[in-house]
């Protein structure tokens, strides 16, 4: 292990973000990264557990947590890459966008609430393996002649694609959009995740020899009948990105959208594409009400204060989480406390227990206020009861609302009538414990089969997935 009793020597640290003042100004990243010094002293705070929660409990992938953190420790960054990338797919992603459920389930978080900074950790290993070159495209040595077809370049497309291409299967994935990424281009926005790492990791796999067709809706497009004909499996990772919507009065006036419209347009922007005009939404001089309190509406409020939003304003339905753990959410489990992103910090008034009732709009059918009321909010059994509280109706001001709402489910596509696809209860493709869908050769993976997760959940269960094609092609 790195150093004994590193942990009682060195206070965890984080290294923070770049000013407000600047950040706010531009989308770059707001993150900073450890120095050299800081690395090699926050890495000597892992204690090496005789049972490491972090990688059996927290982490989804099983990253071997406490010997990359070791070997980061002692500066052997080759090594260390190694371990990392043998669980790993794209460590690159998750240590800029993961909550880090490994570091909630560190024994350090149990003792002193102040666990192994194990996120960036992961970053400078991965990051050093790029600088320095330790990264190189690295193709099959043989192909087995087989081909695969990928619907969706998500995180979950691409983590399938990665792994049978490196088991030396062909690999062809399609998508609707005109570049690759899924949701990690197109909707969490650059100030968490620049673009230049996606770029980077897809230039990689395109060298490994992944092959990507662009523009390309699977089911309209082209059919199933096709891709059978083609390839040897199918695998349809193209997300949950159907938008619950509010069932409000005046929800068809102009200014109400969903939260992914808006986050897309401004990285399509980013990213040099042309936006029409009907779909350009910005926040510039607008009061903003972003509805959901989750990630998607932080994303939300990080983007409308960049653009020149005059107010953001962000509602949850449900109680404001406490700020520490109960005892309901025991360690080592993930605790859905109290969060404030970067985005937060840099401006939002958040309301909790609170619902819109209705969209006000000025005479021409524009937005001019939300009307809301605050909730008592009741569980039976873990389910919510809300009950609107009489006398505390009130109005807000906004030319511009954002639902984010959560999502229900995977786009609509006439192939899922075509193959007579099944689906689950929640509304995800349902499949088996191969990944195999109801279509026979056809599989499922990340969001369009569990729904939304996180990156980090639907790479690990790509990775199976594509562990699960390569079984069924070499099937007897
Ligand atoms: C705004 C936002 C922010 C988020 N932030 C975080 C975060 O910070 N950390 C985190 O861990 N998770 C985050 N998540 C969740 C995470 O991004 C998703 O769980 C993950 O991207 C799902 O990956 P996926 O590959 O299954 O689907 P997606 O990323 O949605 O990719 C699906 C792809 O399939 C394509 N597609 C769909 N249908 C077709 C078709 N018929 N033909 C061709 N292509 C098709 C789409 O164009 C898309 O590119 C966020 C989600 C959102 C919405």
């Amino acid at each position: 292990m790195g150093r004994t009793g590193g942990f009682l020597e060195f206070d965890r640290k984080d290294p923070g973000y770049r000013p407000k003042a600047d950040r706010i100004k531009d989308f770059h990243a707001v993150e900073k990264s450890f120095s050299p010094v800081e690395l090699h002293e926050q890495a000597a705070r892992c204690m090496h557990c005789g049972i490491p929660f972090c990688h059996g409990t927290g982490c989804p992938l099983g990253n071997m947590i406490p010997e990359f953190n070791d070997l980061a420790y002692r500066g052997k960054w080759r090594e260390a890459l190694d371990i990392l990338l043998s669980t790993s797919s794209f460590p690159e992603f998750t240590s800029r966008v993961c909550p880090a459920l490994c570091e909630a389930s560190c024994v350090l978080e149990l003792s002193n609430g102040q666990p192994v900074a194990i996120r960036q950790i992961e970053k400078a290993i991965i990051e050093k393996g790029f600088e320095r070159g330790y990264i190189q495209p690295n193709p099959p040595q043989e192909r087995t002649g087989w081909s695969i077809a990928v619907s969706g370049s998500g995180p979950a497309g691409l983590a399938v694609a990665d792994t049978l291409n490196k088991m030396g299967h062909t690999v062809t994935v399609f998508d609707e959009a005109q570049k690759p990424g899924g949701i990690l281009r197109y909707g969490i926005p650059d100030f968490k995740l620049e673009k230049w790492v996606v770029d980077r990791r897809i230039k990689l796999m395109e060298a490994e020899g992944v092959l990507f067709e662009m523009g390309v809706t699977v089911g309209v497009d082209i059919s199933h009948h096709y891709l059978e004909g083609r390839f040897g499996a199918i695998c349809l990772t193209g997300g949950a990105r159907t938008p619950r919507s509010l069932n409000i009065p005046g929800n068809g006036l102009n200014g109400v959208h969903f939260a992914m419209d808006y986050l897309i347009c401004q990285n399509q922007l980013l990213c040099g594409e042309t936006v029409p005009p009907e779909k350009n939404i910005s926040a510039e001089g607008k009061s903003v009400v972003v509805i959901g309190g989750g990630d998607t509406g932080s994303d939300c409020v990080g983007t409308a204060n960049r653009q020149g939003a005059t107010s953001v304003t962000q509602l949850e339905i449900m109680p404001k989480p406490p700020e520490e753990r109960t005892e309901s959410m025991p360690w080592p489990e993930w605790p859905l406390k109290l969060k404030t992103t970067s985005s937060h910090e840099e401006g939002a008034w958040r309301l909790w227990q609170v619902s819109a009732t209705e969209f006000g709009g000025d005479e021409v059918g524009n937005l001019a206020s939300v009307h809301c009321v605050e909730i008592d909010a009741s569980f039976d059994g873990g389910r919510p009861n809300f009950i609107p509280k009489k006398g505390t109706e009130f109005e807000m001001e906004a030319q511009l609302v954002l639902l984010a709402m959560g999502f229900v489910g995977p786009t609509a596509n006439p192939m899922f009538d075509d193959l007579e696809i099944a689906w689950t209860p929640t509304g995800g493709i349902d499949t088996d414990d191969r990944h195999m869908t109801s279509a026979s050769g056809v599989f499922s993976a990340g969001d369009m089969a569990s729904g939304q997760s996180l990156v980090v959940h639907v790479m690990a269960d790509a990775r199976r997935a594509a562990f699960d094609i390569d079984a069924w092609l070499k099937r007897d």
